[in-house]
């Protein structure tokens, strides 16, 4: 039994609809899948039902862009209360500033002399949670760019001159909001962040797990935070981070996470959830 637990959709950059990418778990024999899109859970209800259907475990979840330090770090969240108040209103928060941030990649391309409007932008994004892959899509339609790839080295790559940074919440927030909701916090993709320096910090400050398993990991890199969540007592998880289309063939499916770490990460939760009800409420079960 094998599990992807990082997957976009639509909802945020992704291509697919959660029902396509539920249909495509179901081809590659998954056991258990999580939807991470950006800064958003909007799309897990619709997952949720779509994995039901194709006999599918769902594990709730979301990708939280964060920084420690000045450095970027993505926090995946597992096993939120999807209704939570503090974590619907402050996603909510986040999304406004990707769509403020989408004004302004796109004044700065007229300033560039590409009249790209922010309204194409929004109508490709068609979601809450818009960013840049949706920008270089609006490029790509509209003509001003030939591929996704020339968007980015063109435009809207760190330091390009569309390029606007992202005004970030801090790792410890992010992993608070996380762990009131009910859920564990995990470092995603750290190979490709080149977090290492900052990991002893951030576990202390109660990091649950870090995603050894990853699309963009050599199998050296998987072995190297392997030895870290050894290390550190963090659970394991992994993922492909499929896109849907984006890139040629999808990943889903492609990362394949022995399904033991599936079940730490449920008990893990399950601590978090016993925690928060608090001794008053394992003393006093309501019935
Ligand atoms: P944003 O959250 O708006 O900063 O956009 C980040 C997303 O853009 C990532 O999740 C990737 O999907 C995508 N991305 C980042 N860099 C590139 C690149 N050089 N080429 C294509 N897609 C990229
Ligand atoms: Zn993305
Ligand atoms: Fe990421
Ligand atoms: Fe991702």
């Amino acid at each position: 039994m094998v599990a992807d637990l990082h997957l976009h959709t639509n909802f945020s950059d992704g291509t697919f609809s959660p029902e396509e990418l539920a249909s495509h778990g179901k081809r590659h024999g998954l056991a258990a899948m999580s939807l991470t899109d950006h800064d958003t859970v909007e799309g897990c209800p619709r997952m949720a039902a779509a994995c039901a259907s194709e006999g599918i475990e769902f594990i709730s979840g979301t990708e939280l862009t964060a920084e420690l330090k000045g450095i970027e770090v993505h926090l995946l969240g597992y096993g939120m209360d999807l209704e939570n108040k503090k974590l619907l209103s402050e996603v909510a928060r986040f999304q406004a500033v990707r769509q403020n941030r989408i004004h302004e990649m796109v004044a700065r391309l007229n300033r560039l002399n590409v009249p790209l409007r922010a309204e194409a932008v929004f109508e490709i994004a068609s979601c809450r949670s818009p960013g840049r892959p949706h920008v270089a899509r609006a490029l790509v339609k509209a003509g001003f760019c030939g591929s996704l790839d020339e968007a980015f080295e063109r435009f809207l790559k760190v330091n390009r001159p569309a390029w606007v940074p992202k005004c970030k919440v801090s790792a410890l927030e992010a992993m608070n909001l996380i762990h009131q909701a009910g859920g564990v916090a995990v470092m995603a993709h750290p190979g490709l962040n080149r977090t290492d320096e900052i990991i002893p910090e951030i576990v202390e400050a109660g990091l649950d797990g870090i995603e050894c398993f990853h699309t963009k990991h050599s199998t050296a890199t998987s072995h190297h935070y392997l030895q870290m969540a050894d290390q550190f007592h963090l659970l394991v998880t992994g993922g492909s981070d499929c896109h849907g289309l984006n890139k040629g063939k999808p990943l889903v499916g492609t990362v394949r996470l022995p399904y033991h770490h599936v079940e730490k990460l449920k008990s893990k939760v399950a601590e978090r959830r016993a925690a928060l009800a608090g001794p008053q409420s394992a003393l006093h079960p309501s019935h």
